[in-house]
């Protein structure tokens, strides 16, 4: 549906469209085809109420502001953009939305884990080990030297191999 010049009701054309509130607005500068009057036009969705569905049944209401603040601390320290989260939050809530307005709390925890590995893999353990709830300690120390991490604590990330008598000792400040 095309958008009417409020000077003389002819038609428009969209000269540039530009995402706005992080995704969640559209801002479209517009050209009459008749008079030649610009404007601009903001779009914005209409904000349906979303839920999360818990294990148990119980419907929450999705708090993105809490969803946020658990990535982000996940991320404290490391190099993320606080900017990204906010986006990837964005992009959880418009799934949620595209699922019916209800999605399951595992799916959204799964999306938000998968959405943190892109942006940083120690963030994604971290959130992982919180989200998760590793039972077994060393299952995170595990997942953590799967990405060539060294576990808190520990100086060497490969863990405890002695190089070949015979061979040239690195210094472990040379390494990793
Ligand atoms: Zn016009």
């Amino acid at each position: 549906m095309s958008m009417l010049c409020p000077s003389c009701n002819g038609d428009t054309r969209v000269l540039e469209s530009r995402a706005a509130e992080g995704g969640a607005a559209v801002r479209r500068r517009r050209e009459c085809t008749e008079c030649g009057r610009r404007f601009t036009t903001f779009e914005r969705r209409e904000r349906e109420p979303l839920f999360v569905r818990k294990r148990d049944g119980r419907r929450e209401p999705f708090d993105r502001e809490k969803l946020a603040r658990g990535l982000l601390r996940a991320a404290y320290k490391r190099p993320v953009d606080p900017g990204d989260v906010d986006r990837l939050v964005t992009r959880i809530e418009a799934e949620i939305e595209a699922s019916g307005g209800e999605l399951a709390a595992e799916q959204v925890g799964e999306r938000a884990l998968a959405g943190l590995r892109e942006l940083d893999r120690i963030a994604y353990l971290q959130f992982a080990a919180v989200y998760r709830g590793f039972d077994d300690p060393s299952e995170f120390t595990r997942e953590l030297r799967s990405l060539g991490v060294a576990p808190p604590g520990e100086a060497e990330p490969a863990g405890g191999q002695e190089p070949p008598a015979n061979g040239p000792r690195i210094p472990s400040e040379a390494r990793g």
